[in-house]
């Protein structure tokens, strides 16, 4: 969260950068920053200087729609492409976190057009609801990307026209691999927010957001459009337990990224991987339904106790209907105060060395 200094400039994050650029050099810096401590300052100054001029470093363009793929073998590029929407680039590779491009109407634009990605190592579904893959199978059948995610996408995709051999389906427990890459598939569970709050209430907190956002009424095309992009996705009650799954990057053996798309009570896979692996240097969390979302947003990085957060699923259409990330970034920072947890532009990069842990929030 651009480190408490006031709210998201458009533009550079030269401010930013600078001010992440200490963090090394406190010495309660998180564990996964540790490793750091055998650099000199000025090594990781160069490191710093070598990550800010690789060209995909400096472009809003994702790898995966033609922008540059990083020169550094060393090099990560973390690019959020809305609600739960991530790309990963990294040694030729392009990895998709969801896809969910062409949403819902009104919602804000990311820039990134569905038919505009050509390029696709992996689909990583984190589940089957609409919102998490609407675009999985027509940019798998156009990129011949494997798509990773629990058996409840197979009939979307299939009738996507995406072939079965390129479906990789998980439950949990699996292991994938790219050179340089692995995935771990972690079986977790969706949320249960309406059950912790009053009957009813996620109900009212819509219609009353609805209402002080001004929108008008969905014309017959956005409707037609909207119905559209709900049909783009499963409804099968069995998603809630069987249906979501984490995954668990790990780059080069050493640098662990933990994706997660709804933020449900903790399972015991998830407890598992996390007493196995020594930190999880990114954790991309799903912060959804305003307040009642920051408690399960918050055992979520408590049980990964990641070095960087990125947060979606809050941005919601216009201003009303946007959440904050303020809030939940004090939540976990409250309870985690070495984690820090990141706001973002769409399509910005953030690039992180693997080896030396340091990041650059490009452009
Ligand atoms: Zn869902």
């Amino acid at each position: 969260m651009k480190r408490d200094h006031g709210p998201a400039e458009p533009g550079r994050y030269v401010l930013v950068a600078a001010l992440i650029a200490t963090l090394g050099t406190m010495p309660e810096a998180h564990p996964s920053t540790r490793a750091r401590g055998a650099l000199s300052q000025v090594e990781g100054q160069n490191v710093r200087q070598a990550i800010q001029q690789d060209p995909a470093c400096q472009s809003l363009t994702p790898a995966a729609a033609g922008g540059p793929l990083p020169r550094n073998d060393d090099t990560l590029v973390v690019r959020w492409l809305g609600h739960t929407n991530y790309e990963l680039a990294y040694r030729g590779n392009v990895f998709l976190l969801d896809a969910y491009y062409e949403r819902l109407p009104r919602s804000h634009p990311i820039g990134l057009a569905p038919a505009a990605i050509t390029r696709a190592t992996a689909i990583f579904i984190g589940h089957a609801h609409f919102d998490h893959m609407a675009d999985a199978g027509s940019v798998a059948a156009r990129t011949g990307a494997a798509v990773v995610g629990a058996s409840f996408a197979r009939d979307v995709l299939s009738k996507a026209g995406v072939p079965a051999r390129q479906f990789i389906a998980v439950k949990g427990g699996e292991r994938q691999e790219w050179p340089g890459v692995t995935a771990d598939a972690v079986l977790g569970h969706h949320n249960v927010i309406a059950s912790t709050v009053p009957e009813g209430f996620l109900e009212r907190q819509q219609g009353a957001l609805q209402a002080a956002a001004l929108q008008t009424p969905l014309s017959e095309a956005e409707t037609k459009q909207a119905e559209a992009v709900r049909a783009r996705g499963s409804r099968d009650p069995g998603i809630a337990t069987a249906g979501v799954v984490n995954y668990l990057l790990t780059f080069d053996g050493r640098f662990r990224v933990l994706f997660a798309d709804s933020p449900g009570p903790i399972t015991g896979a998830e407890r598992a991987i996390a007493q196995q692996v020594p930190g999880v240097d990114v954790a991309m969390l799903p912060y959804v339904n305003f307040e009642a979302g920051i408690p399960p947003l918050v055992d979520l990085a408590t049980t990964f106790k990641p070095a960087t957060v990125f947060l979606g699923h809050h941005d919601g259409a216009g201003t009303m209907l946007w959440a904050s990330n303020y809030p939940a970034a004090y939540a976990i920072r409250r309870v985690l105060p070495q984690t820090r947890t990141l706001d973002v532009l769409y399509r910005t990069p953030v690039c992180f060395n693997t080896t030396t842990r340091d990041m650059v929030i490009g452009w």
